[in-house]
Parts: C-alpha cells; structure tokens; sequence
C-alpha cells in the first residue's frame, strides 16, 4: 500500500516514498517475480485459488503523482497497480484538509499565540510561545513522525489534536472548521499544486492504460465507522459511480479511508456491487480472509535492501 510517490518537506504520516526508492521497490518486486493485478489476486481468493507469495500494488487517495511519477515507472518495469481514488478532490485545486492543516499549523511563518476552538464538541486550547517558527522548531517538524512519535512543540501538539477531532465529523464540518482555522491563523485557501489530486483527463487515462485500474475510496475520505450506514452508503455509491463514468469500467474494489470500517460497511459495499474491499491492517492475504477485510502492508520510504528485507521477504507466505 502505497500514498504518494513524491518528495515533500515533511511526511508527518509516512505516506510519501521518494520517486528513486520506489524506482528501487519496483527492481525488487520485479525481480520477486510474482507480482499480480490486484483484480487478478481478489478474483482468486474469492475462487479459494490464492496462489502463494502473490503481490499486489496498490495506492490510496489519488495524489497527482500517482499519474505523473508513478505511472510511468510502473510502465517502465511493467508492473500492474490500482489506484485507490477519493473522488471529491480530483480535478479540484484543493488539499486534502490534513494537508493543508499541517501547512498551516507546523509550517506558517507565524500564528496568533493563542488557539482556541470548539471542534466535534471539544474543546481544543493551546498555547503557542513563540508563535513565530523558529528554523530549529521547523527542523522538529520537518522530522516529525506523527504516527509513531510524541508532538515535540506545541504546534505539533496542537496539529494532533485538530487532526483527531476533524478526522470523525461529516465532510461539510471538516471545511467550516478548516476556515476557521485559516481565518485565525490568517491565511487564504491556497492550494499547492504538489499536493493535488490527479486531474479528471489524468484520472481517465489511469483507468485506460493496460496496466493501472481504479479502485473506490469514497468521496470525502472519511472515517466511515464514526458515520451512519446512510451517509455511509452515501460515499461509496457516490465515488463508485463517478469513477464508472470517468472510466467506463465496472469498480467493483473498494479500500477504506484510514483502513475504517465498522460491522455496517461491508454490507453496505456488498450490497452495491463490490467485490472485495481493502483494509490497512498488515497480514498477508489468507484463503479464510474476509472479502470486505483483506490487508495490505504500508510501504514506507525504504531503499532496495529494506525493502526486500521488511516488505517483501518478512512477509513471504512459504
Ligand atoms: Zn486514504
């Protein structure tokens, strides 16, 4: 599972694998030399034919450097993947609101000393000194792993704590609070081209090309278990529509925004045609795995020895 095939300043989430190292996976995996369609490896399992030690690559949220970096280093070495594609943002020139939250919050040049703000009924204060960024404060946050590490200045506290509280409520609430914050913080919705998702004719060409296939990941990207089954329904019908008339293909594969889902999800998704739906829990693929909870391994900024050691060998099923 990757994200991002780019180089940004800072990868708080460690999504983003530098074009040259995942040139380097894609030796490893071409030299592995069982690496599959992910179509191909979902019809299998539901046939109980797995075949042992198959591969599958895939991506989530349908970032443009997927189109412009990935693409043709896929085709380079020939390698299928699939995209998995939160539709609200392509074509738009937007970020995904944890992007731009964390432009605002760890990387403005200054921010008022004091925020305060009710979000999802919390109540979130913080205390910034010095509100200005400091290079050594920008260094912090440039290093920053916010999935694994501690907040190491108030600003990145503060960014964790905003990110907890938008990250559950609708979509619409997410925005409103998003200008709030830029409003506070005094700046306007900019949008940096980097961090944009793919264009709707770049979007259409994956979908075309031999080797990529789509797959839905809602709209909206939100954390479906914090949502009714309605608006739930809502998402994956919506996304999976758009991406049938962008494409002119069936999707029929799902991956779920932040790896979640609750007992209503995989009904839902069953219920509307898809066939297998994706998680982000790490464990291979078995025959008794459910349809609507098959795993996949995060794929992080590794070179070629740390990527066949950790992604592909430690997990080899023989
Ligand atoms: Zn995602």
């Amino acid at each position: 599972m990757y994200h991002r095939i780019a180089e940004p300043e800072a990868d708080i989430w460690d999504i983003a694998v530098s074009p040259a190292q995942f040139e380097k996976h894609l030796q490893a995996l071409k030299s592995a030399g069982n690496v599959v369609p992910l179509q191909e490896l979902a019809g299998r399992h539901a046939d109980g034919a797995l075949k042992k030690n198959s591969i599958a690559i895939t991506f989530d949220d349908g970032y443009a450097d997927n189109f412009r970096v990935a693409k043709p280093l896929l085709e380079k070495y020939q390698l299928p993947a699939t995209f998995f594609i939160a539709t609200g943002n392509i074509g738009q020139a937007a970020e995904f609101w944890w992007d731009e939250l964390e432009h605002i919050i760890l990387f403005a040049e200054k921010l008022p000393a004091r925020f305060s703000m009710r979000i999802n009924n919390q109540l979130i204060e913080e205390e910034l000194s010095p509100a200005a960024l400091t290079a050594q404060m920008r260094q912090k946050h440039i290093l920053w792993k916010a999935c694994t590490e501690a907040p190491p200045t108030p600003r990145c506290r503060l960014y964790y704590r905003i990110w907890e509280q938008l990250k559950p409520v609708p979509p619409v609430e997410q925005q409103t609070q998003l200008q709030k914050i830029r409003d506070w913080a005094g700046v306007g919705k900019g949008s940096r081209p980097d961090f944009q998702s793919m264009s709707l004719a770049e979007l259409k060409e994956m979908g075309k090309s031999r080797l990529t296939d789509i797959g839905a990941h809602t709209v909206s990207h939100p954390a479906l278990a914090s949502h009714a089954p309605a608006f739930q329904k809502k998402e994956l019908a919506e996304s999976k529509l758009f991406l049938e008339e962008v494409t002119g293909e069936r999707i029929d594969l799902l991956a779920y925004p932040y790896g979640n889902f609750n007992k209503d999800t995989a009904r839902i998704a069953a219920d509307l045609n898809f066939s297998a739906a994706f998680t982000t829990e790490e464990q291979v693929v078995k025959r008794r795995s459910d349809r609507f909870q098959l795993a996949r391994f995060k794929v992080k900024n590794l070179n070629y020895g740390q990527f066949s050691k950790k992604t592909l060998w430690q997990n080899r099923t023989n």
